[in-house]
């Protein structure tokens, strides 16, 4: 099929690039003119594991990027929208999406043949059946479901694992105004014939996504409600604590003769510093305001995100107990992308810990692998290091924000460098004996042990 992408961001070109490799003809399009020109080079302006090999096997051949929308449009038989839907205000920002969807309208105004329009940004519930809908007809005097198709079709794709997670996806959610539109929308994906395809409406396929990611943001906060009784108690591990709520039959398989299949849900029930990124934050934010707009209470989201929110203050608080004034203390930080593998560092907990950090007085420095947002208004007054060993001389104290492999070996860095700071892990990745002062996220050690660390 010939398909058309509009915003060609984390979603937008890890879709098109999959799309393109599954055999269809793909044009990816994008206001950004450097992303255009990086990516007709085959060059991938994200990092993302698999994208570069992608990219080079596809561009030229059946992948191509270009600022041309109307022209992307005409020579194809589908577009999906895959532009930013950010919060402001604690509301969603449909704007990026209205303009991409009037433009499209525009473009389809003189296109004889029918044409298939379709949602992939997350969107709360009515929008593609509103707004989008509203701006395509009027833009291009055609009536959706007569003349042209209007579909929604959610991505679930995690950034880090994103190749893998488009290529082998664990279900394809379809929605669409009418039975045309679906069935156009799902001959896109006629090679996955391996994944279960949910039919559905629009708005059934936009709750879908808010429904899975609020559920996932649930348990990181739940756990991380959990992790701070257990640490207020003292001597108790939140890690046993969970590994303990994974057995349940619940949450493990257990096969006679096999070994037990733990599900992949389990990872969220995880003590952390908070969840981030350019999706959790904003879309059970988007969820709780479309519920206050309806007159519908949302207790259970709103303590989600207010847990989420003073995740950062826990971890703050750990350094404080050791150092309770933090002028000029030397503070690094490891890790400014929100999860391991990404160069994404929206709403990561890097930021409001940084924040608070700041406000206090601490001497920040921050490093990441990957991440290196420069003139950053967040990390005014950081030092950026260059590398691990960079990053950990002369600290006093050593936070650990993302779960990068590499911040694994911070206590042999910390040993070559003869240096024994105190160590903050907001992942619960360290071995907390090879420090000499460690604080935990979900674990205090009682002054006087009743026996020790569990396990
Ligand atoms: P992004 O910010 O990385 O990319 C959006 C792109 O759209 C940008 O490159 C921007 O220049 C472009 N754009 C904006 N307006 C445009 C226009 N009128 N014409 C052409 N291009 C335009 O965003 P993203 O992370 O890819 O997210 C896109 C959507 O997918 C959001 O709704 C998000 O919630 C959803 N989503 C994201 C992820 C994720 O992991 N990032 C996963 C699932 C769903």
């Amino acid at each position: 099929m010939n398909i058309s992408i509009v915003g060609t961001g984390y979603v937008g070109l890890v879709s098109g690039a999959c799309l393109a490799d599954r055999g269809h003809k793909v044009a990816c399009v994008d206001i950004d003119k450097r992303k255009v020109d990086l990516i007709n080079s085959a060059q991938a302006p994200i990092h993302e594991l698999g994208l570069p090999e992608l990219l080079k096997r596809n561009v030229g051949a059946r992948l191509s990027a270009t600022t041309d929308l109307a022209a992307a449009v005409t020579g194809s038989d589908i577009t999906f929208i895959a532009v930013g839907t950010p919060a402001i205000d604690g509301h969603i920002d449909l704007r990026f999406v209205e303009q991409a969807a009037a433009e499209i309208g525009r473009a389809m105004r003189d296109k004889k043949s029918y044409h298939t329009l379709v949602v992939k940004s997350t969107v709360i519930p009515g929008t593609t059946d509103g707004v989008v809908r509203q701006s395509a007809e009027k833009a291009s005097g055609k009536v959706a479901g007569r003349d042209f198709g209007l579909g929604m079709n959610p991505e679930f794709l995690t950034e880090g694992r994103a190749i893998e997670d488009f290529m082998t996806p664990d279900r394809i959610v379809i929605g669409g105004i009418d039975r045309r539109s679906q069935d156009v929308l799902q001959s896109v994906y006629a090679s996955f014939d391996k994944t279960p395809v949910i039919r559905t409406n629009c708005r059934t396929a936009e709750m879908i996504k808010y429904a899975s990611n609020s559920l996932l943001a649930t348990m990181i906060s739940f756990s991380n409600e959990i992790a701070r009784l257990c640490s207020a108690v003292g001597d108790i591990d939140a890690l046993d604590v969970m590994r303990g709520v994974h057995q349940s039959l619940y949450l493990t398989s257990y096969v006679e003769n096999k070994e037990p299949v733990k599900a992949a849900l389990s990872s969220f029930l995880e003590a952390g510093c908070g969840f981030g990124g350019s999706c959790l934050p904003k879309d059970v934010t988007a969820l709780v305001a479309q519920g206050a707009d309806l007159g519908i209470p949302t207790p259970v989201l709103n303590a989600v995100l207010d847990v989420n929110r003073n995740q950062p203050e826990e971890m703050v608080r750990l350094v404080t107990k050791h150092f309770p004034d933090l002028r000029g203390v030397k503070t690094t930080i490891l890790g400014l992308a929100f999860k391991p593998d990404t160069d994404d560092i929206r709403e990561s907990p890097a930021f409001p810990i940084i924040r608070l950090l700041r406000s206090a007085g601490a001497d920040i420095t921050a490093y990441d692998p990957i991440a290196r947002p420069e003139n950053h208004e967040g990390l005014a007054g950081v030092r950026l290091a260059q590398s691990l060993p960079d990053a950990l001389k002369q600290a006093q104290v050593v936070m650990l924000v993302t779960r990068w492999q590499q911040f694994e070996d911070v206590a042999g860095e910390l040993a070559k460098l003869g240096l024994n700071p105190l160590v903050v892990d907001g992942r619960r990745v360290l071995d907390e004996s090879a420090f000499k002062c460690y604080e935990g996220i979900g674990w205090r050690r009682l002054a006087t042990p009743h026996a020790g660390r569990p396990s």
